[in-house]
C-alpha cells in the first residue's frame, strides 16, 4: 500500500505538465491545423511537418535543383536483351554476308592465267612493270642524273633491231634481250 500512496500523487501533475507541453507542441508545430494561432516558439519553423498537410504548390524542384552528377553523364547505347545464339548466328551466317560466287572470271589471252574480265591481267602487269623499270634503270645509266623530260622520243631496242631512218634524231634505249611479245614495235 506504501507503494501506492507514493505513485498516485505524481500522476495528476504529470499529466498537467504532459498536456501542457501538448498543447505548447500543437500550438507551435501545427499552427494552421490547430486553430491558426502564431507560433509562439521559434524552433518550431525548423521542424517538418507531417505530410498530409496541404503544401504550397510551387514547382521549384526543376529550376532550383543542382545538376547531379548523372546528368552530366552520356549515356551510351547498350542492349537491353540478350540475344540468343540462334538469332547471332543467323545473322552471322546471312547469305548476304557470303562471298558472292564470280561469273566473270576469264582466261588471259597473253599468259592463260585466269583473270577478271574487266580488269587487267596481273601476271601480265607485273611482266610489264618489270621491264619499265629496266628500261628506266637503262634512261638513268643513260643521263647519268635524276629524270628529265627530253623534248624527244624515246626508242627502245632489243637485241638484232637497228635504228630504221624514222628513228634519227630519237633518244634510243638499248635492252640486251629478246623483244616479248607484248611490246610491239612501232
Ligand atoms: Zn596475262
Amino acid at each position: 500500500m506504501a507503494a501506492l500512496v507514493l505513485i498516485f500523487p505524481p500522476l495528476p501533475r504529470l499529466r498537467v505538465l504532459l498536456q501542457r507541453c501538448w498543447g505548447r507542441l500543437e500550438r507551435g508545430l501545427l499552427p494552421g491545423f490547430f486553430g491558426g494561432q502564431s507560433p509562439p516558439w521559434g524552433p518550431a519553423l525548423a521542424v517538418q511537418g507531417p505530410a498530409f498537410l496541404p503544401e504550397p504548390v510551387t514547382d521549384t524542384t526543376e529550376s532550383n535543383e543542382v545538376p547531379s552528377l548523372l546528368d552530366s553523364i552520356l549515356w551510351m547505347a547498350a542492349p537491353k536483351k540478350r540475344r540468343t545464339i540462334e538469332v547471332n548466328r543467323c545473322r552471322r551466317r546471312n547469305t548476304n554476308k557470303l562471298i558472292k560466287v564470280k561469273t566473270n572470271i576469264d582466261v588471259c589471252p597473253e599468259c592463260g592465267n585466269l583473270k577478271q574480265k574487266h580488269v587487267l591481267c596481273g601476271y601480265c602487269y607485273a611482266k610489264v612493270k618489270a621491264e619499265t623499270r629496266l628500261i628506266r634503270l637503262e634512261m638513268h645509266k643513260k643521263e647519268g642524273g635524276p629524270f628529265n623530260a627530253p623534248t624527244v622520243e624515246t626508242v627502245v631496242l632489243y637485241d638484232g633491231e637497228k635504228p630504221t631512218e624514222k628513228d634519227e634524231g630519237k633518244r634510243i634505249i638499248e635492252r640486251a634481250r629478246k623483244r616479248p611479245s607484248w611490246f610491239v614495235q612501232n
